[in-house]
């Protein structure tokens, strides 16, 4: 049988169209369990990112659009994507680059164990009927000039259609991205192919040994002097823009408003999400490095712990991300307290409850040194804002109070957002309060940063997380606010006046690391003091 003679690009799109759907069983199958995919909507949404998908793929093949090698390359593509769909069927698998390099290790005699006739007949019904009709088909191929102009056409074009789609649905799709950070594995063949190129240079990356940082650290002070007390809460998914200390038009600041605060209102992360934020903000490779970094290296709360001081974790969200590796850490997200916690998580004041007894653990050696402590939050963390709020914060209402942002109006989500930096706003005077009474017996400062900011519907962009390059602003737009007591500001001779004059420069987390070595005055050669925001407001070295 011979079918009707075809344009290259009519194959290409028809394969593409087949990869997102027959061969993605696994993934609709997923994607329909969930609750953002019901009904109509979900219909519109699902049509959406088989578009995308299929638009993706298109401009992978645009390369391979050659007479001796497209219809090889899609029988390899729908071969494999197959082959994943029954393994992940069959199996609940996902294909992502541990479960490639698996494979990649299974020697012949396994893989013939693998081989049955269940397997024979899936993998036959899922590319029989497409590789047929395809090789059965003639293909009309242009000449040499038109194909390189028709090839780059249908990289473009379906990177293009890929990326309006997902912009049309950008709430959704981010949303069910971030939720289920496992689902992309099931998007074939593009967890094949991410894998595979994963797979072959991942021994290309890094050396796994950390290296240590600031081995020459010492603490520049006298040891007469009172022990200080350093608080740096770091911060969740908060945006400077929501602060009213920052200019917001809405009062989520009533507390903090009435300490004497320094609010440094021009403050950028170094990336767009916990995981690539948490790990360059600690460092001192800055952002522009960072991600090329050649090898992994100890951060700041190491050199501080080097330099004799006792340093604590303490963690209400989803740990440090590495970053606390050698120092006391103690988890508060899984405490069953009733007051503060439910359903598996905790109210950021429960840090503070902890706190007195976490530091009685920390070595007295150290203690008399002084202490620096940690507290990572929970904050602003989405899309299920509303949990992070008690009702007693609950100031703007109404609030979204569904995890599926798309049920809600934009209002809402903003509203659900704003009552967690009400809340933090109280977190942050109650610690506040708290080195305020334990500065009758040493000088006690707090730092407070967010790791990154959150899009909150401005141009159909919900969370965060995007490539740092295109990220909008409020993805990046941090907080950075500064208490201290008045018994550090003497000793340091730092004066909030004078930072209030500084409170407007631009400044980043490539500056905290020096920052927070200024301020504990550890002296160290990877100290860097045009880094260090206030070092020119500091009298006493
Ligand atoms: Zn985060």
């Amino acid at each position: 049988m011979r079918f009707k003679a075809r344009s290259p690009v009519v194959i290409v799109i028809a394969s593409s169209l087949w990869l997102a759907t027959v061969c993605n069983l696994p993934w609709w199958q997923a994607l329909f369990k969930l609750p953002q995919f019901e009904g109509w909507h979900g219909v519109w949404s699902s049509i959406l990112i088989a578009i995308m998908i299929a638009g993706a793929i298109t401009s992978l093949l645009g390369i391979w659009v050659w007479r001796w090698t497209l219809k090889p390359i899609i029988s390899v593509l729908i071969v494999l994507a197959s082959l994943s769909t029954y393994y992940m069927l069959q199996y609940g698998i996902y294909i992502d680059t541990p479960m490639i390099v698996n494979v990649m290790q299974t020697d012949a005699k396994e893989m013939s164990d693998q081989i049955n006739w269940r397997m024979a007949l899936s993998v036959t019904l899922l590319c029989g009927p497409f590789l047929f009709w395809m090789w059965s088909t003639p293909i009309l191929y242009p000449r040499a000039k038109r194909a390189v102009i028709q090839n780059v056409l249908l990289l473009v074009l379906g990177m293009a259609v890929a990326i309006g789609s997902v912009l049309v649905n950008s709430q959704e799709f981010i949303s069910v991205m971030r939720n289920h950070t496992k689902l992309r594995f099931l998007i074939n063949p593009l967890n094949t192919i991410y894998g595979l190129t994963n797979a072959y240079t991942q021994p290309l990356k890094r050396d796994e040994t950390v290296q240590a940082l600031g081995l020459d650290a010492v603490i520049d002070a006298s040891s007469e002097r009172p022990p200080p007390l350093f608080i740096l809460v770091l911060g969740e998914t908060a945006r400077s823009a929501n602060f009213s200390l920052n200019g917001y038009n809405k009062n989520t600041n009533p507390l903090l408003s009435q300490e004497n605060i320094i609010s440094f209102t021009q403050a950028r992360s170094c990336g767009t999400s916990t995981a690539s934020s948490m790990p360059c903000m600690f460092s001192n490779w800055g952002r522009t490095h960072f991600e090329k970094r050649p090898y992994y290296t100890e951060n700041f709360l190491d050199v501080l712990q080097r330099a004799g001081y006792a340093v604590l974790w303490i963690d209400n969200q989803s740990g440090c991300k590495g970053q606390c590796n050698n120092i006391h850490r103690f988890e508060t997200s899984n405490l069953k307290d009733p007051s503060l916690c439910k359903d598996e998580e905790c109210f950021d004041e429960i840090m503070i409850k902890y706190l007195p007894e976490q530091i009685k653990k920390l070595s007295a050696e150290r203690v008399q040194k002084g202490v620096v402590v940690v507290m990572h939050q929970m904050g602003s963390h989405g899309p299920a804002y509303f949990k992070r709020s008690p009702k007693a914060f609950k100031k703007f209402l109404p609030e979204c109070s569904s995890e599926v942002l798309s049920k809600c109006s934009q209002a809402e989500i903003i509203n659900a957002y704003d009552n967690t930096l009400v809340y933090t706003d109280y977190f942050l005077s109650q610690v506040i309060t708290y080195l305020k009474k334990q500065s009758a017996v040493q000088p006690t400062a707090m730092l407070y940063v967010s790791d990154h900011g959150e899009s909150l519907g401005e141009n159909n962009l919900y969370l965060h997380g995007l490539p740092y390059a295109i990220a909008p602003d409020s993805q990046i737009h941090v907080p950075w606010i500064t208490w201290l007591s008045p018994s550090f500001e003497n000793q340091r001779g730092l004066t909030r006046e004078c930072l209030n004059t500084d409170k407007d420069q631009k400044i980043t987390h490539d500056h905290l690391f020096h920052s927070v070595l200024g301020l504990m005055q550890v002296k160290t050669q990877v100290y860097k003091g045009d880094l260090d925001v206030y070092k020119n407001c500091t009298t006493v070295r």
